[in-house]
């Protein structure tokens, strides 16, 4: 059976694009309402992006390709520090 061995410790980590805090909280997410009239079946849907949100200054990053890249999200009167 071929197995592809990782060497995690030679990985380079990830890390925060505004502070390079290389440690995230992964439960965070953000659902994108898809309209039914740009939805491929015609119906209204949610689309799930999973997040990371830096443990240090708390940007939001979504991770593509070999990046992460910050997301700003405009913020209403919902407020999620509960810290
Ligand atoms: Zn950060």
């Amino acid at each position: 059976m071929a197995q592809v061995h990782i060497n995690l410790n030679a990985l380079k980590n990830a890390e925060c694009p505004q502070c390079g805090c290389p440690f995230f909280e992964t439960d965070v997410c953000i659902y994108k309402k898809l309209p039914a009239i740009e939805s491929p079946t015609g119906k209204a849907q949610m689309i799930r992006l999973a997040l990371g949100r830096c443990a240090d200054c708390g940007l939001i990053v979504l991770p593509k390709e070999d990046t992460l890249q910050a997301v700003s999200i405009e913020r209403t009167d919902v407020e999620q520090d509960e810290a």
